[in-house]
């Protein structure tokens, strides 16, 4: 299972990963202050049941080392686009934020927020429960069940550990792995320097580590600060969608509303695309994907709400 979903998505990431981004030299300065991961221990690696969304997955990483992998991304970001702290937005997003927050057991954690001043229709979630919204988004879903319906979203790529699937994904095949710690940015290259006898065996030793870093802003996602934001899987996306519903109903939110706002997009499609759908699956079969969650859950009566698992053939 693991094994079988590792080659798929991590190819989906890297072609798309190629085409956008190899040739930007931001992204490698971006990594460059990052550090090192290191590698979970046999006892906590491999392959492993995600509690919320019930499937399998492939983890060699920490949600604490995503974090700080992603912290300087994340600062980057907001230095680069210039962000909103008007209330109508800011106070308005972080109030709909921690409603989510609790609806998913998440409410102990820390959250960051921040609205980008722009027009994109757009958000995203970076590891270490950074949650960024484009105003445009906040605009065009409109009322706070819609907006509550892209947070939930976001969230269960947090919950459901995407991030770190990803980037496991990306270790698992591709990343040169040294003593347990895979090294990014700056500690690549001053292990190069260190450990190269030849100038081959450093040209050899650099491009590892530039394709290295490459690979490590690929799966965290960190092309945003760009402009692009990476996609995850199709699967990744289902599983998020179904949660972020899940969420909104446990925080008292008409889950319904998140159909709805699939249904706009949809409708949107033709004339001005939303930009939240070139990075995500197609609209009418997400809100109808929801519609049938939600249908399921009622029909589950008390016992409804508790997974995100469907029975087969709905
Ligand atoms: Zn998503």
């Amino acid at each position: 299972m693991c094994t079988h979903d590792h080659h798929h998505d991590h190819n989906e990431v890297v072609d798309k990963y190629t085409r956008d981004m190899l040739s930007r030299r931001n992204m490698v300065q971006a990594l460059a202050a990052g550090g090192a991961i290191t590698v979970a221990g046999p006892a906590l690696s491999g392959c492993k049941t995600n509690a919320e969304t019930g499937a399998k997955q492939f983890l060699l990483v920490g949600d604490s080392q995503l974090s700080q992998m992603a912290a300087s991304s994340w600062a980057e970001a907001k230095q680069k686009t210039p962000t909103s702290t008007d209330p109508r937005y800011l106070g308005r997003l972080k109030g709909i934020g921690s409603r989510i927050a609790r609806g998913a057991n998440k409410a102990d954690e820390t959250w960051d927020y921040a609205v980008f001043d722009t027009d994109t229709k757009n958000a995203f979630v970076l590891p270490g429960n950074r949650v960024g919204f484009y105003k445009g988004m906040m605009d065009f879903a409109e009322t706070d069940d819609q907006i509550a319906a892209i947070m939930g979203h976001e969230v269960g790529h947090v919950t459901g550990k995407h991030a770190a699937e990803r980037v496991s994904q990306q270790l698992g095949g591709q990343l040169a792995v040294a003593g347990g710690t895979i090294l990014a940015g700056s500690q690549l290259s001053k292990k190069c320097r260190t450990t190269a006898r030849t100038q081959s065996e450093y040209n050899n030793c650099m491009n590892k580590a530039n394709r290295n870093t490459q690979l490590i802003g690929a799966a965290l996602g960190m092309g945003f600060t760009v402009g692009v934001i990476l996609p995850f899987s199709r699967k990744h996306e289902s599983q998020s969608d179904l949660l972020g519903a899940k969420y909104m109903h446990k925080a008292g939110y008409d889950a319904y509303q998140s159909v709805k706002l699939w249904e706009k997009m949809a409708e949107k499609s033709t004339s001005r695309q939303p930009e939240f759908m070139s990075t995500h699956p197609d609209p009418s079969r997400r809100a109808r994907d929801l519609h049938n969650y939600i249908k399921y859950q009622e029909k589950l009566g008390s016992q409804g709400w508790q997974s995100i698992a469907m029975p087969k053939n709905s």
